[in-house]
């Protein structure tokens, strides 16, 4: 996990990713068969006979299924097995090596960033928000422009975590074939459903008009227009018989994973956070913002497992990233940004908070500048600097760095914040 410190190092950010751990390129240029519906059909077929009959007789219908029941038409029903994994057979994507196997380890980091986030577990009911529902409710508590921020924050945060857990579980789980990611993409799901419980538990206890709350992804036009963009990239995987192996495909996975990880997670999350970690740093709404500290480390380290992910399919699949993928992906990070800077411009009509709209356009170019970077992609906004430095000081956590950044990894070994 980053502090934030190190998160937004700009002598790092300067860095492209090292290109150390070369892995001989997997070509995904055949295109597979196209799969069709009656093959779809023969192929979710059980061998197991489930012949229905009188009750009396089930315990000997039980025992007579499971003596015809067929060991090699079983096993074949499993997704690459035949035979133990070498770690060489191991690959991002379109892998045939058994799932199902979780070791020999061939990406260290995503194994390590699985224990880690099982380190940093947390539980919303932990924080205690008796002092900012009494805040919430008095009249002179918070001016009109602070209570505005907790609303759209909350707002846009209930519904984003569970777009990203849905988009993880439905859309990304199966296409990514290693079985130490999957392992950390559930623990990450997991982290995303605490994520939605704490907006709720928040919510709930202020008091607050659910439906409003729950909706304005739908119908607050600056929380809408993040959602429904980050919605296109789970779109383009949504076709049950999606399935990658082309690079047309495999190019849709990327957008998918650069749209979430890198924008929705990696930018979409940032005016806020700041937002409400800055009322924290004034001491207001303590407890939302220390819900809100734990998500950030939560996220901190979903967004360096998506870049690590992102990076070795480039590796694995350089025929993946060429010209007109780079300028895709460019072009994303700076729409994201851009749709970023218009909720910071709805959230702050005027100052509020030690801040305001063009600081944080300052802070997202800079932001924007890292996540570039991170992908192996030059700058956009050579000047940019991070106007809220105060946001290191409040992150004062132990940290971890991206594989591809750094090697240096100092871990979290209890679940609990610092506070110093
Ligand atoms: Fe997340």
């Amino acid at each position: 996990m980053l502090s934030w410190d190190e998160f937004e190092t700009p002598e790092s950010a300067k860095k492209p990713p090292e290109q150390e751990k070369q892995v001989a390129p997997v070509t995904t240029t055949e295109v597979k068969e196209e799969k069709t519906e009656e093959a779809y059909k023969e192929q979710s077929k059980i061998n197991v006979s489930l012949e229905t009959g009188p009750v009396s007789s089930r315990l000997e219908r039980a025992k007579k299924a499971v003596e015809k029941f067929d060991l090699a038409l079983g096993e074949a029903a499993l997704a690459g097995s035949g035979s133990r994994v070498n770690v060489d057979e191991k690959a991002m994507i379109n892998c045939s090596a058994d799932v199902n196997q979780l070791v020999p380890f061939k990406y260290d980091w995503a194994w390590q960033k699985y224990l880690d986030g099982c380190a940093n577990h947390w539980m919303p009911q932990e924080v205690n928000m008796t002092g900012d529902i009494a805040l919430w409710k008095s009249e002179e508590g918070l001016s009109e422009d602070e209570r505005k921020i907790v609303m759209r924050s909350l707002g846009f945060f209930s519904t984003a975590d569970s777009l990203v857990a849905n988009n993880l579980v439905l859309s990304v789980y199966k296409h990514l074939t290693n079985p130490e990611c999957r392992q950390y993409l559930l623990r990450q799901s997991f982290e995303e459903a605490i994520h939605t419980h704490a907006y709720q538990y928040v919510i709930q206890s202020l008091g607050m008009d659910e439906a409003e709350l729950f909706n304005m992804y739908r119908e607050v036009p600056s929380v809408a227009r993040k959602a429904s963009w980050a919605l296109e990239f789970t779109k383009e995987l949504d076709d049950p018989h999606f399935q990658t192996g082309t690079v047309e495909q495999d190019k849709k996975l990327l957008r998918n994973l650069i749209g979430f990880y890198c924008v929705l997670e990696g930018m979409f999350f940032y005016c806020g956070f700041t937002q409400i970690l800055s009322m924290g740093r004034r001491n207001k709404m303590n407890g939302t913002a220390e819900q809100f500290q734990y998500i950030l480390r939560d996220e901190s380290m979903h967004l360096n497992f998506g870049i690590d992910v992102i990076n070795q399919i480039k590796l694995e699949n350089p025929q993946l990233w060429d010209e007109e993928m780079q300028d895709q992906a460019a072009g994303m990070i700076l729409q994201g940004m851009q749709l970023e800077i218009e909720y910071a411009r709805d959230t702050m009509p005027r100052g509020v908070l030690g801040m305001n709209a063009s600081m944080m356009e300052e802070y997202l170019n800079y932001i924007a500048n890292r996540r570039l970077v991170q992908i192996g992609l030059p700058e956009e906004f050579p000047n940019a600097e991070n106007p809220f430095p105060w946001m290191s000081e409040i992150m004062d956590l132990r940290k971890e760095k991206n594989f591809f950044e750094t090697r240096v990894i100092e871990y979290q070994t209890g679940g609990a914040l610092t506070w110093d």
